[in-house]
């Protein structure tokens, strides 16, 4: 019996936990199982073919949202190649619909629902001595004559009875890392998956910190922890950074979700001693509407959080990154440019603009009728248009989010962008709303763009500008060469200048 643990990753950087802990709960037993990654920009026929040269007998594969279609057709042309191969599907995207989606997916075998290992375990336990009774295997939906069968949910696995996933495979130098210290959110925000789970497990400090120890003796770049609210627990939370402090190799990132509220002032006077590029925040406000806030269940109060932020940044050791969501209950365009205009003045490095997505499984879309929600049939199952938002604001809030990317996230245009703002007599979001126009008009989105080019195009919006606004253009090309002397190379610079402004 040869088995495949496989997915289809969205990058080549990225990697998949979940399997590197399945691999782990077997790696010791007598049955042949590999784990091969793939990304969703593979060639399918490269995928196809590794998959068939390895002659499996059970191919279990990762299933999320991004990559649920392309698993789709793949396995179906697997099945057809191979009709003996046998598939199992777990993840997120095939464990709150299991029966229907072996219905409509006949070449499926197997799902195991939620947390894998400890059925994965007995799945290949009884394959070990031969005896092929998918009864005996909880979390497992499989077919019985004609019929599907959903056994019964374990019990959560204490935490600490998980194998470290790197035990036994080679910690991947080139790739983000992903680790857990603890699983499930105690928060219950309806639109997310993690509200499901009703407890927060967590491993042992002690645990923790002889992984992350082993982590950091590999000199890996980043480790991202996957931790749903990673300071859910305070002192928890800053005993594990101070740890990180203290053992730091000089050359590993952490990254880890926080709740921007629950930081206190231990944790403060914590991470003021990390290293510059030691710590990245990845911090959730979704909205500052507090209607939305309060119809998604979100307990949150935006006021302590964006306070916190800035006095992240004020710190300036520690890299923010800050996400809103648009298309939250009662948010209409004009309240998301009242949020992104909030959020944007605590001045993260990063502010990430997110399209609800109505996730199977979450509360969000049980009740989506209430609110009318109408979206996309195939995952990532974005939202298309609500009471609040109509699909055509969506529309112009992804051209926002496009040229803020381009303009903000990727750096390099914060003095001229911060001047043209105050000159304008504009809000951040009406800025950029004002920039995506002009950049849509231009159709400037149907390429891709340099640095350099960048730099030409806002210069141009610029002397737009002019009419109304005299002497605008002047000012933003002085200001728009300071930028580029700070973030592009003295060959760049040389280049460009050879050039000129002209685009
Ligand atoms: S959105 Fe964040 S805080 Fe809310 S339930 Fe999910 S993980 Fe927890």
């Amino acid at each position: 019996m040869k088995i495949l643990l496989t997915t289809l990753n969205s990058k080549y950087v990225h990697s998949n936990l979940a399997l590197k802990y399945l691999y782990s709960v077997v790696a010791e037993s007598q049955l042949d199982v590999e784990l091969k990654e793939f990304t969703i920009n593979n060639e399918k026929d490269y995928v196809y073919g590794e998959i068939m040269r390895g002659g499996y007998d059970l191919v279990c594969v990762s299933c999320y949202i991004w990559n649920i279609e392309q698993i789709k057709e793949l396995c179906t042309d697997l099945k057809k190649a191979d009709p003996h191969m046998k598939f199992m599907l777990g993840g997120p995207e095939v464990s709150y619909d299991s029966t229907n989606f072996m219905k409509e997916n006949p070449w499926v075998d197997y799902i195991i629902r939620g947390e894998g290992e400890y059925p994965f375990f007995q799945f290949c336990k009884c394959l070990a001595v031969g005896n092929t009774d998918p009864s005996l295997v909880s979390n497992l939906t499989y077919r019985l004559k004609g019929n599907i069968v959903e056994n019964p949910i374990a019990t959560l696995p204490v935490m600490d009875k998980l194998p470290f996933p790197y035990n036994f495979l080679e910690v991947e130098q080139d790739k983000v890392i992903y680790y857990e210290s603890s699983r499930g959110c105690p928060f219950r925000c309806s639109y997310c998956l993690s509200s499901l789970e009703v407890t927060v497990r967590r491993l042992p400090l002690e645990r923790v910190r002889r992984d992350i120890g082993y982590l950091l003796y590999k000199d890996v770049k980043q480790v991202k922890f996957v931790d749903r609210t990673f300071n859910y627990d305070r002192q928890r939370a800053n005993d594990i950074w101070k740890y990180i402090i203290d053992k730091d190799n000089g050359k590993t990132n952490f990254h880890f979700e926080i709740c921007g509220d629950m930081l206190d002032s231990d944790a403060f006077r914590i991470l003021s001693k990390a290293r510059k590029g030691l710590f990245q925040f990845e911090i959730g406000v979704q909205t500052a509407n507090p209607y939305s806030l309060q119809a998604v269940e979100r307990e949150t109060d935006i006021n302590p959080i964006l306070y916190n932020v800035r006095k992240l940044m004020d710190m300036g050791n520690i890299h923010v990154h800050v996400d809103l969501i648009a298309g939250l209950p009662y948010e209409d365009y004009k309240s998301f440019g009242r949020s992104f205009d909030k959020v944007y003045g605590a001045g993260a490095d990063n502010l990430q603009l997110g399209f609800l997505k109505l996730l199977k499984g979450t509360r969000i879309r049980q009740e989506a009728g209430e609110y009318h929600y109408k979206f996309r049939n195939k995952a990532p199952y974005e939202l298309i248009s609500n009471d609040f938002m109509s699909s055509l604001d969506l529309v112009k809030l992804k051209m926002v989010e496009n040229v803020l990317e381009l303009y903000h996230n990727r750096g390099g245009f914060d003095r001229a962008t911060e001047y043209m703002i105050e000159r304008m007599e504009l809000t951040p979001f009406g800025f950029y709303e004002r920039l995506a126009d002009f950049y849509y008009s231009k159709d400037y989105q149907h390429a891709y763009h340099s640095k350099e080019d960048l730099y030409r195009i806002i210069y141009k919006f610029s002397m737009r500008q002019e009419a109304r606004f005299s002497g605008i253009s002047l000012a933003a090309k002085e200001l728009l060469e300071r930028d580029m002397a700070e973030t592009m190379n003295e060959d760049s610079v040389k280049r460009f200048n050879r050039k000129g402004w002209n685009i």
